[in-house]
Formats: structure tokens, C-alpha cells, sequence
């Protein structure tokens, strides 16, 4: 008997605002513990809530990108349970009338397109953070995060193998940016995701036990706790034995699942709508509103790039996974037309050097201005691709125009027919051997010499000029000297 995975997963999104979801602090990350509290998101009695709306602006344009339908009344619960972090006693969330229902997300993995349906997102605050540090018999909170605006985006299981769902993640996490809704950054924990897992005999239509997985910090992990835990559940069910429904950790110095808690530990969070909130009300109008503002999302534009910059698929994907590449690309490409080059230039030279340091394009030393330019000293006969290749790191570094950086150098490429005629006589004056070889019909030896002229000048000579000299020299001259 043959298994097969089925996977449905919770995404929990950190919008990117300014703000809390129902206080003035600061939504700033990384600064000293408790210093962005106040009583309403300490949750000292008598403090009253206050909706943030630009938290909710970017729910419904999340929503929308994921073409979900917006509830154009909805609502906050309180979900109560005890927990250190939880100031409140309970944390705000949306449960029955959540704001954002039935959406989709299109993906493609190994080349096989899926619809995954979206079942809700809705708005939630985010809980404190206990901190497990200095000595062992001491446990602090800090609550600066307490309060943060949270998007939980959950799925329908939908989703077969980690290879689906790290592309479903990857989809959602590059639509969010594109947004600005959330800045994306797993490690950091501002795009949480707890994939839920179940296995079943091969074509069976009946969902299996499921088991939530939860610390899953990187695509990788999620990648491995996955397969992990199909490699475990089969082999339970394959050897006569039962799922039992709990929520298991992921343990990346193992690299197994263990338990965490099981279904008769959970919860029972006795929701129940939040009297100090009103319903959210939403016009249509605000909804037409942001629908038109929304940019062009990453396929759109992907599919916008293999047909009109006749670019492959692989290349739009890689080059619209961001915006600010996208647009870098785009820039570049208004100012040196030539779109492949470009492509292959930013995807190339441009990215190994971003990614190294973990810079996103915007903020490139390199800016499409100055690739432009370079582009077009190749282009023009300036300098060889190969320094230009060779020089790229240093322009990066520098942040120099490429004209003066290539000038400074002295790196202009050598066209000039007598300088290169000299170099390619000294060149046959040196190699003898191999210019009897040519003539004696052995062709290949031709690429030796080009070699030779290119090292000789540094790197400099025009390369088609020295093909062609070299070919009109060897087949005629007799070397001086010999
Ligand atoms: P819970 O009430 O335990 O949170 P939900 O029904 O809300 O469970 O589902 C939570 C997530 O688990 C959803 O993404 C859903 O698609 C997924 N899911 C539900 N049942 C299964 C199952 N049997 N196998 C895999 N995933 C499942
Ligand atoms: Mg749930
Ligand atoms: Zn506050």
C-alpha cells in the first residue's frame, strides 16, 4: 500500500505598520525589552482598545491579492487562555466573522500548476515574548511585541508535498512584500508558518489524523519537518498502528519532530465576541479603493515579462520575486534595451554580489543607471564582457561611474589595428612551432593564439579584432625572423 500527504498551512503574517492593532506604540523591532508598552497593550484593567486602521487596510489588500472575499462586517473574540506572555488573559482575534474568507493562491511546482484555497485570514494580536536567558532559575517577559498587528492566513489542506508547500509560502511571502504588508523575515519570526499534516492511503477521498508542527523558523526546516513527519506517519500507519492528533515540535539539532502536546491538553479557548470592540464596518467604496491601488502582483508581472521582454520563464520568475528587482530590472532595461543581457547581468553579477550581503536592489551601489552604462561600454566596444565581468565586484565596492572607473584603470578595450597587429607578430615570433601547425592544417591552434594576444595585452584586445588578424596573419606572413 501506497501513502500520500495531505497538507494545509497557517501562516502567521506580521503587518507592517507603524503601530500596534489597538495602541500607539511602536511596532519597532529589536529595541530594549518593555520599553513599547503602555496599559492598553499590558492589558491593565480599565484601558479600552482603539482598531488601527491602516492594520486593517493592509488585511483587506491582502485579502484581495489573494482574492479572498472581503466580510464587509466583521468581527473581533477574545481568545482566552493563561500563558506568561499573554497580559490580557486572553489575546484579540477573529474567530466566526473573520475578515478576509475563500480565497485562492496559484502555484507551480516542477512545472505542475495548483490552485490552493485560501480558508481565512484574519486580523490577531500578536502575545509577549518570554525570555529563557542568564541564569536557569529565572524567567523574564518582554512585552514589546504583545499587541503587534498579526494577518493568520490558513489555508484548506490543499497542499500534497514540502516541495508544494514551500512554493505556496514562497508565493504568499513575495505577495505580502509586494504589498508591504509584511516585511517576509522567517528568521526573525515576522512570517510564521505552522504547516498541519495528515497521511492517508493513496486515492482515499478521507482526511487522516492530523498533526500540527510548530518552531519552524526557515523554508528549509519546513521543508525537513515535513518529510520527516510523512516519513513517520507512514510508517505508524503502514505497521497497523493510529495518528494520535497533537502538536509536535521541530528540532533542528535532531532534525526529528517531538511531541509537544496532544489533542486532550488542548485548549478550550471559550471565544466569545470582544464587547470592548465594535464590529469592523467596511464600505465597498474603501474596497474598490484598494482593489485599484494595488501594484501589479509577482505572476502578473512574471507572465508580463516572458511576453513582452521575450524573456524564459525562469528569468521573469527570478526577476519579478521582488519588487525592488523587478523595478530595478525594468530601469535598466529602459536605459540598454537589450533585455536578456540585462537579465542575465542582474541574475548573474548583480545578485551574487546583493545576496552575499544580503542587500536588497534598492539599496545596490550599483544602481541601473550605472549597470546601463556598462552594459553599453561592452556594447559599444569600450571595454571586452570579460572585463567588464572582471571589473563588476569593484564597481560594486566603489560605487563609481563605470566610464571613469574603466578610464582610472586604463581598461579600454585595445581596437587600434596597428597596437594590435604588433601584439600578434610578437605573439607568432614566440610560437613558432604552433604557426607550422596552423599552417600545416591544424585550425584548432587558433583559439591558442587568441588566447595568447588576449594575455599579452592584458586582457584588453578587441577579440574579434584579433580573430581576424590572426586568421589573415597566419595564413599568409611568414613570421619575421624565421
Ligand atoms: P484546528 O481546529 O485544529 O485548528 P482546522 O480545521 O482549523 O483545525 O485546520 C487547521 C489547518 O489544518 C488548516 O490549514 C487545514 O487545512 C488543515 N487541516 C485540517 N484537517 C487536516 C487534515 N486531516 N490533514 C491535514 N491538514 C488538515
Ligand atoms: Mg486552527
Ligand atoms: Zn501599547
Amino acid at each position: 500500500m501506497t501513502y500520500e500527504a495531505v497538507i494545509g498551512v497557517e501562516v502567521h503574517a506580521q503587518l507592517r505598520t507603524a503601530t500596534k492593532l489597538f495602541c500607539g506604540c511602536t511596532t519597532t523591532f529589536g529595541l530594549a525589552p518593555n520599553t513599547q508598552c503602555c496599559p492598553v497593550c499590558i492589558g491593565m484593567p480599565g484601558s479600552l482598545p482603539v482598531l488601527n486602521k491602516r492594520a486593517v487596510e493592509l488585511a483587506i489588500r491582502a485579502g484581495l491579492a489573494l482574492n479572498c472575499t472581503i466580510r464587509l462586517s466583521n468581527r473581533f473574540a477574545r481568545k482566552n487562555y493563561f500563558y506568561p506572555d499573554l497580559p490580557k488573559g486572553y489575546q484579540i482575534s477573529q474567530y466566526e466573522a473573520p475578515i478576509c474568507e475563500s480565497g485562492s493562491l496559484d502555484i507551480t511546482t516542477n512545472g505542475h500548476a495548483k490552485t490552493v484555497r485560501i480558508r481565512r485570514a484574519h486580523l490577531e494580536e500578536d502575545a509577549g515574548k518570554n525570555l529563557h536567558e542568564g541564569d536557569a532559575a529565572t524567567s523574564r517577559v518582554d512585552f514589546n511585541r504583545a499587541g503587534t498587528p498579526l494577518l493568520e492566513i490558513v489555508t484548506e489542506p490543499d497542499l500534497s508535498s514540502p516541495e508544494e508547500v514551500d512554493a505556496y509560502l514562497r508565493a504568499l511571502r513575495d505577495i505580502l512584500k509586494y504589498l508591504d504588508a509584511c516585511d517576509g523575515n522567517m528568521e526573525q519570526g515576522s512570517f510564521r508558518c505552522e504547516p498541519n499534516i495528515s497521511v492517508r492511503p493513496a486515492g482515499s477521498s478521507d482526511l487522516g489524523t492530523k498533526v500540527e508542527l510548530k518552531n519552524i523558523n526557515s523554508f528549509r526546516f519546513v521543508k525537513q519537518a515535513l518529510a520527516y513527519e510523512i516519513a513517520r506517519q507512514t510508517k505508524v500507519l503502514a505497521s497497523g498502528g493510529v495518528i494520535h492528533q497533537e502538536t509536535r515540535l521541530w528540532d533542528p539539532e535532531r532534525e526529528v519532530t517531538v511531541v509537544m502536546r496532544s489533542k486532550e491538553e488542548a485548549h478550550d479557548y471559550r471565544y466569545f465576541p470582544d464587547p470592548d470592540l465594535l464590529p469592523v464596518e467596511i464600505s465597498q467604496e474603501w474596497i474598490q479603493e484598494l482593489r485599484q491601488s494595488l501594484p501589479e502582483l509577482p505572476a502578473a508581472r512574471a507572465k508580463r515579462f516572458v511576453h513582452d521582454y521575450r524573456l524564459p520563464e525562469y528569468d521573469a520568475s527570478v526577476l519579478t520575486a521582488s519588487k525592488d528587482l523587478a523595478d530595478y530590472f525594468e530601469a535598466c532595461v529602459r536605459l540598454f534595451p537589450n533585455p536578456k543581457i540585462v537579465s542575465n547581468w542582474v541574475m548573474g553579477e548583480l545578485l551574487r554580489e546583493l545576496n552575499a550581503r544580503g542587500i536588497p536592489a534598492q539599496r545596490s551601489p550599483v544602481s541601473p543607471e550605472c549597470l546601463a552604462k556598462l552594459l553599453q561600454l561592452v556594447d559599444e566596444g569600450t571595454i571586452s564582457l570579460k572585463i567588464a565581468r572582471e571589473i563588476f565586484p569593484e564597481l560594486y565596492a566603489s560605487g563609481k561611474d563605470p566610464e571613469t572607473l574603466v578610464h582610472e584603470k586604463g581598461l579600454t578595450q585595445i581596437s587600434d589595428a596597428q597596437v594590435l597587429e604588433q601584439l600578434v607578430e610578437e605573439v607568432m615570433r614566440q610560437h613558432p612551432a604552433q604557426v607550422d601547425q596552423y599552417r600545416r592544417g591544424k585550425e584548432a591552434v587558433l583559439g591558442f593564439f587568441v588566447g595568447q594576444v588576449m594575455k599579452a595585452s592584458g586582457g584588453k584586445a578587441n577579440p574579434g579584432k584579433v580573430n581576424e588578424l590572426l586568421r589573415r596573419k597566419l595564413a599568409s606572413d611568414t613570421p619575421s625572423g624565421s
